[in-house]
């Protein structure tokens, strides 16, 4: 993650300390109110207020919007425009994001309730690195010569995919747009994107950004509305290609089927996960402790590869736990622009009840609930940050996804038995384990059925390394060049010599 250290802004008391430009939706170019003039409200999850209404797509808008996008592929200046031009446009999105960092990690902040320190140092620079990253690869997305049998030459070209579809959730709004934005725009698709319906804002703002970036009307289309209504319309709509989709695996589920009843629009998923954290004994216990830590409570604990099973080996585990329960204590939970705060609110009170959910659960089934447990303050979506020890791997707290700061420790014997134990899941996101071992790490990281292990080190990114599940954490990966095979087909052509 990065470090860059910037401060607050200074307006952190002002009622809305940003300005919000938009709230319309962008469908060719232009920005317009939905076809039936509805709008709906966003909310600060801090305050429990409504900062704006936007404007909230429905069938109709969707289908306007992949019209636009179609005719900006199969007609439009985008198809003609030169691959290194393409990479051009993302390379000035990428310097425009930059040039208005501190009012989107403020837009963020407002809209998500992540702690401004996180959205202008950890968001804002992994954003702008992904459309950089992805600017250098237009003009590098390159076909093969073949050697094949009698007098033909055989070549391939990797062609963009078409329209794309996306739908991304809310925990990290504009991390989440650059991670399908990038390779789809670098490999010339046309998109279509819905934003959370909890976090609109900063969507809209890159929207205007890419406007002035030079992206040719219809290229991006942004509908703001609803997963029941604008986002089944995209993953049912006959003119889109492809869809790209993160968030709940029960929904991931949906946009398969549609895809299916549809025109088999090709589908890349990123789901959730339960993913394992191993501690061993022979650990550097400080650093597996801070980053077990920053592992799971990062972001609020809203994190689809959050170290959401924390195995820590016999001999070590009293001691650790009594120290995560003195770090944990640490956690300053509070206002997200007050530049000490360390953890800020959930995104919503749906989240917020879910979360509280899993609390209770945890108590119920006879976890040892160490410290947290309720909500903080009276209005926002506070949660204490919550540790249960003594968790069993069958418990509700063990084997679904919380998505909020609720850590659960479990105990475990040897390698062999943590292997078996930290694969008995449906999910296949991460995993990472901690030791000074080598030979043990590595095993471990072949034996774990994960798209990411991390070794003495969590929630690493980097816009080259790819990321994505395996079984039901998703489908395909997204980051790295890996990420391009999302948006392109390839075409083999064949030539009488
Ligand atoms: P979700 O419903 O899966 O939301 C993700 C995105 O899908 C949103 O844009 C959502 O629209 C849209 N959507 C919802 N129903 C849809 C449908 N039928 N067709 C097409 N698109 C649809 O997730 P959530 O309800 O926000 O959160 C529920 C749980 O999902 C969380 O508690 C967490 O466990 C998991 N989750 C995982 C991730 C991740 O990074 N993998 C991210 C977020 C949540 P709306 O704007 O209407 O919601
Ligand atoms: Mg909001």
């Amino acid at each position: 993650m990065s470090t860059a250290t910037l401060s607050a802004p200074r307006t952190k008391t002002a009622k809305s300390p940003v300005k919000i430009r938009q709230t319309k939706m962008l469908i060719d170019g232009k920005w317009v109110d939905a076809a039936d003039g509805k709008t709906f409200e966003t909310l600060n999850p801090a305050t429990g207020e409504v900062i704006a209404r936007v404007a909230e797509g429905s069938k109709a808008d969707v289908d306007k919007a992949a019209r636009a996008a179609r005719k900006a592929f199969d007609k439009g200046p985008w198809r003609k425009m030169s691959a290194r031009e393409r990479g051009r446009c993302l390379s000035r999105l990428a310097d425009l994001i930059e040039k208005n960092a501190d009012e989107l990690a403020t837009l963020e902040t407002l809209d998500n309730g992540k702690p401004y320190k996180d959205s202008r140092n950890i968001d804002l620079p992994l954003t702008i690195e992904c459309y950089r990253y992805y600017a250098g690869w237009a003009d590098k997305i390159e076909g093969k010569t073949i050697p094949v049998s009698g007098p033909y030459f055989t070549y391939t070209r990797h062609e963009p995919v078409g329209v794309v579809g996306q739908i991304i959730p809310w925990n990290f709004p504009l991390l989440m747009q650059a991670w399908k934005w990038g390779p789809a725009l670098a490999a010339g698709c046309a998109i279509v994107l819905k934003p959370a319906e909890q976090t609109p804002l900063t969507a809209l703002r890159v929207g205007e950004l890419a406007m002035e970036a030079g992206f040719p009307e219809g290229v991006v289309n942004i509908v703001p509305g609803y997963g029941e209504t604008a986002g089944a319309a995209i993953s049912e709509h006959a003119e889109i290609d492809k869809v790209a989709f993160t968030g709940s695996t029960e929904v991931g589920k949906l946009i398969l089927q549609a895809a299916g009843r549809s025109n088999l629009k090709r589908v890349t998923l990123e789901l959730g996960g339960k993913s394992p954290n191993i501690v061993f004994a022979d650990a550097d216990l400080d650093s597996a402790l801070e980053g077990s830590f920053f592992g799971l409570f990062f972001n609020q604990g809203q994190c689809c590869c959050a170290g959401s099973r924390l195995f820590v080996e016999n001999s070590v585990h009293d001691q650790f736990v009594e120290k995560m329960l003195q770090r944990t204590k640490k956690q300053k939970v509070g206002d997200p622009f007050d530049p000490n705060t360390t953890q800020g609110p959930q995104v919503s009170q749906e989240q917020f009840d879910k979360v509280m959910g899993y609390i209770d659960a945890g108590q119920k089934d006879g976890a040892r609930m160490l410290t947290g447990g309720h909500r903080v303050g009276d209005k926002g979506y506070f949660i204490e940050p919550t540790v249960f020890a003594g968790v069993k791997d069958e418990m509700r707290i063990a084997r679904e996804e919380i998505f909020g700061p609720v850590m659960s420790i479990i105990r475990f014997k040897d390698m062999d038995e943590v292997i078996e134990r930290g694969n008995r899941t449906t999910y296949g996101l991460a995993a990472a384990v901690w030791t000074r071992d080598i030979g043990k790490a590595h095993r471990l990281a072949a034996e774990f059925r994960a798209g990411t292990v991390w070794i003495n080190c969590y929630d690493v990114f980097d816009a080259a390394a790819p990321f994505g599940g395996y079984k039901m954490s998703g489908i395909g990966r997204e980051l790295g060049e890996y990420a391009l095979r999302n948006y392109t087909e390839v075409k083999t052509v064949t030539v009488a010599l």
